[in-house]
C-alpha cells in the first residue's frame, strides 16, 4: 500500500468506524460463536502474495465482527464501563502515526512533556494534593500514564518493597535482599481487586486480606490489629492497598505505621472531576500513590491509566538501569519515564487524554459523570421497586450492586414476562446482562 491508497482507504475506514459506532445498538452484544470458530474461516497460513485491500476489508464483517463483544453498545452491561469518544479515537490515530517510543525525554521530548503537563492538569481537575504535581515548588512527585491499574499496583508494591529493603539494609547490611523480602507483608481489604493478589504473586510479598465492615470498607482498627499481630511474628509491614470507593478509613493506622498507602481508584477516579463527589478523597494527602483509569468512565479509550506518586525517587530507585546507549545530554535533568515503569518503551498515550480534556472541557466531563450517577440512581430505583431483585450493598457513584432473589415463586418464565425483554441473566456478582427496559441505565454510554 502506498500513501495515496492509504489516504483513500483511511477515509473509507473512518466512514466504516463512524457507522459501526453510531449504529452499534443494532448489533447483538454477545457473539453467537464457539471456541475455535475462526479456525475454518481462515486459511492455514499467511498469504504468499499480496492481497487487495477490498479482500481484507470484506473479512472484517465476515470473520471479525461475528466474534466481537460490542463493548461500546448501550446494551453492554457486563464487567465495567470502558467508554470511548471521538476525540479520543483521533488522539490515538495521531499517536499511532507518530509511533515514537518515548522511553527517555530525548527519545521524543513532546511525548514526555505533554504527558507531564496533562497529568498535572488531570491531577488539579481531580483535586489531588499538590505533591503529586510535576510542576510545583518542592514537589518530589508526579504523574504518568501506564497501560493498566494492575501494572500500577504492582509498580507501587515493588517501589514500597525496594524502599523498605533499602531501609532495612542500613542495620542488616549482610542480609540478602531475598531474605528481607520474605519477611515483608502488605495489606488489602477482602474486597480488593484481584490485581492486588497478582502483585503479591509476582513480588513474593505476602498479602494479607483483611475483613471489612458492614459498608465493605476496611477499618483502621482492623489494620492496626493485623499490623501488631504480624510484627509480633517478626514480619515487616510495607504497604496497604485501598479502593477509593471506601473512604479512607485506614489513613490514621496506615500513616502511623509508615506504610506505603496505595489508592486504587480505577473506576471511581473519574468521579472526582466533580467537587461534590470528593468525600472519598478525604485523607488522600497521606497517599503515596494514586491510580485511576480514564479508560473507564472518562471516555478516553483503553489503554490509559493515570498514576501518581508522591516520591518519584522511590520509583526511580526501583526501576533505574542506566545503559550507556540510552544516556543523553539531559539525563538527570529531564524526566525519563523508563525509570518509572517496568517496560522500556512507551506509547504517546497522552495525546488522546489531551484531546478529550480539551474538546469536552471540564464542564462537559463533569456533566457526563453527574448524568451517569443520575442514571445509576434511576436504575437502583427500578431494582428496589422489583420484588425479584435486591440491592445488597450501598450504591456508590454509578456502581449499583444487585442480585436476583431466588425465592419460591422464582421461575424464568415469570421473570421473562415481568422484565419484558430480559434477555440473559447470569446470577453472578455484577455480571448481569439486561436488555430493553433498563437499557443504558446501569452504565451511561451517552456522549455529551
Ligand atoms: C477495573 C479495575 C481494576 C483493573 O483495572 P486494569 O486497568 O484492567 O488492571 C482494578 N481495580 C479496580 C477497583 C477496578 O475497578
Amino acid at each position: 500500500m502506498q500513501a495515496e491508497e492509504y489516504n483513500r482507504r483511511g477515509k473509507e475506514l473512518i466512514d466504516y468506524i463512524t457507522e459501526y459506532l453510531t449504529k452499534i445498538r443494532e448489533r447483538r452484544v454477545n457473539p453467537d460463536v464457539q471456541p475455535g470458530y475462526m479456525r475454518n474461516l481462515l486459511p492455514d497460513s499467511a498469504p504468499t502474495d499480496p492481497e487487495t485491500w477490498e479482500n481484507i476489508f470484506c473479512d472484517i464483517e465476515k470473520i471479525i465482527m461475528p466474534g466481537v463483544v460490542h463493548w461500546q453498545s448501550p446494551y453492554m452491561h457486563a464487567y465495567f464501563p470502558a467508554l470511548n469518544s471521538w476525540p479520543s479515537l483521533l488522539g490515538d490515530m495521531l499517536a499511532d502515526a507518530i509511533n515514537c517510543l518515548g522511553f527517555t525525554w530525548a527519545s521524543s521530548p513532546a511525548c514526555t512533556e505533554l504527558e507531564m503537563n496533562v497529568l498535572d492538569w488531570l491531577s488539579k481537575a481531580l483535586g489531588l494534593p499538590s505533591h503529586f504535581l510535576h510542576h510545583h515548588p518542592g514537589s518530589r512527585g508526579g504523574g504518568m500514564l501506564q497501560s493498566t491499574v494492575s501494572e500500577c499496583t504492582l509498580v507501587s508494591l515493588l517501589a514500597a518493597r525496594r524502599a523498605k529493603i533499602v531501609e532495612l539494609k542500613e542495620s542488616e547490611t549482610d542480609v540478602d535482599d531475598s531474605v528481607l523480602n520474605s519477611r515483608l507483608i502488605a495489606y488489602a481489604s477482602d474486597q480488593a481487586h484481584s490485581s492486588v493478589e497478582k502483585a503479591g504473586l509476582i513480588s513474593l510479598v505476602k498479602i494479607r486480606f483483611l475483613p471489612t465492615d458492614e459498608q465493605f470498607s476496611l477499618r483502621g482498627e482492623t489494620l492496626q490489629a493485623a499490623i501488631e499481630e504480624d510484627r509480633r511474628k517478626g514480619l515487616i509491614p510495607v504497604l496497604v492497598g485501598y479502593r477509593a470507593q471506601c473512604n479512607l478509613k485506614i489513613v490514621p493506622a496506615g500513616a502511623k505505621e509508615g506504610l506505603w498507602l496505595h489508592v486504587d481508584a480505577a473506576y471511581a477516579g473519574s468521579a472526582f472531576l466533580c467537587p461534590e463527589l470528593r468525600d472519598f478523597l478525604s485523607g488522600i494527602e497521606f497517599a503515596d500513590s494514586f491510580v485511576f483509569n480514564p479508560s473507564k468512565w472518562m471516555m478516553v479509550h483503553f489503554d490509559c491509566t493515570a498514576f501518581w506518586v508522591k516520591d518519584k525517587y522511590k520509583l526511580q530507585q526501583t526501576f533505574t538501569v542506566d545503559p550507556v546507549y540510552l544516556r543523553h545530554e539531559n539525563s538527570g535533568a529531564a524526566t525519563d519515564f523508563m525509570h518509572w515503569q517496568i517496560p522500556l518503551s512507551r506509547r504517546f498515550r497522552s495525546l488522546k487524554l489531551w484531546f478529550v480534556m480539551r474538546s469536552f472541557g471540564m464542564n462537559n466531563l463533569q456533566a457526563h459523570i453527574r448524568h451517569g450517577i443520575e442514571m445509576a440512581k434511576l436504575f437502583e430505583s427500578f431494582v428496589k421497586a422489583d420484588p425479584n431483585f435486591e440491592v445488597p450493598a450501598q450504591r456508590h457513584l454509578g456502581l449499583v450492586v444487585f442480585c436476583l432473589k431466588v425465592h419460591e415463586q422464582f421461575n424464568c418464565t415469570y421473570l421473562q414476562q415481568k422484565w419484558q425483554g430480559l434477555h440473559y441473566a447470569t446470577i453472578e456478582y455484577y455480571t448481569v446482562v439486561l436488555k430493553a427496559r433498563v437499557q443504558s441505565v446501569l452504565w451511561n454510554k451517552t456522549i455529551v
